[in-house]
């Protein structure tokens, strides 16, 4: 069920649970901006979320809230996570989805990354 992109942030929506702690994650990387693990339901041989540690539901309200050094760490922080899984020379895929038509689940900011394999065409065919 998608999310609604325009609520406050959930602060007991399932990434949240996974940053505190509550929940296990294969946990990939982490500093002071961002935390990345691996995807439960993998879509390609490489699927890595990475989230900011900052209370933000979707890209939307990232981009229009966050400080700038926020947005910097956890740019730099996807960026980084896609160099130790090596998939910078082999390339990659980036997704963040907002709301119903991108079919967001989880209201906490994730990017999805996906690599180790090609990955087909930029979006499903109707
Ligand atoms: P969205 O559709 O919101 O862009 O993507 C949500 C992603 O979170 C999905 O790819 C789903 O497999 C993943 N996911 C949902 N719940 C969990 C969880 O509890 N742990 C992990 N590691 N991934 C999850």
């Amino acid at each position: 069920m998608p999310i609604d992109p325009t609520l406050p942030y959930d602060d007991n929506n399932i990434f949240a649970r996974i940053l505190r702690g509550e929940i296990p994650s294969k946990k990939v990387y982490e500093d002071d901006w961002a935390f990345a693990f691996e995807d439960i339901n993998p879509q390609a041989e490489v699927h890595t979320l990475v989230i900011p540690k900052g209370r933000y539901v979707s890209w939307d309200d990232f981009s229009a809230k966050a400080s700038d050094a926020e947005i910097g760490g956890f740019v730099r922080a996807v960026g980084e996570v896609a160099r130790m899984k090596g998939l910078v020379e082999p390339g990659y895929r980036l997704l963040a989805n907002i709301g119903a038509h991108g079919g967001q689940e989880v209201p906490h900011l994730h990017v999805h990354i996906f690599g180790g394999q090609f990955l087909g065409p930029m979006i499903a065919r109707r």
